[in-house]
């Protein structure tokens, strides 16, 4: 999970221009705390084509499915309990991605 290292690949790939802003998706179950993601990219961003880029991060709310019933609810935990049938077997639709959705370079 290196934010960064994404970035600068992308930023390569852009052709090495210097990047301004990076919009980040962060599900709520991926175990990231917001503010220490920031805080770390801005660090070790430095001497990067990714130094001073502004990053927006969009949390995505955790969603699961029952395994037993189908039944499709929001999440809040990974071991959540169906709320129609009471069972444990959830699979996670959503809630644990960290992923660069878009990066702006300077043109
Ligand atoms: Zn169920």
């Amino acid at each position: 999970m290196n934010i960064v290292e994404l970035v600068s690949t992308k930023a390569r790939e852009a052709g090495g221009k210097r990047v301004t802003s990076v919009e980040l998706e962060a599900g709520k179950l991926s175990g990231v705390m917001i503010e220490a993601l920031v805080f770390c990219f801005e660090a070790a961003a430095r001497n990067t084509p990714a130094e001073g880029a502004e990053l927006l991060v969009r949390e995505l709310d955790g969603r699961g499915s029952c395994r037993g019933c189908g039944h499709v609810f929001a999440l809040d935990s990974l071991l959540a309990q169906c709320p129609q049938c009471g069972g444990y077997a959830v699979e996670t639709l959503q809630g644990k991605e960290l992923k660069v959705v878009s990066l702006i370079v300077d043109e």
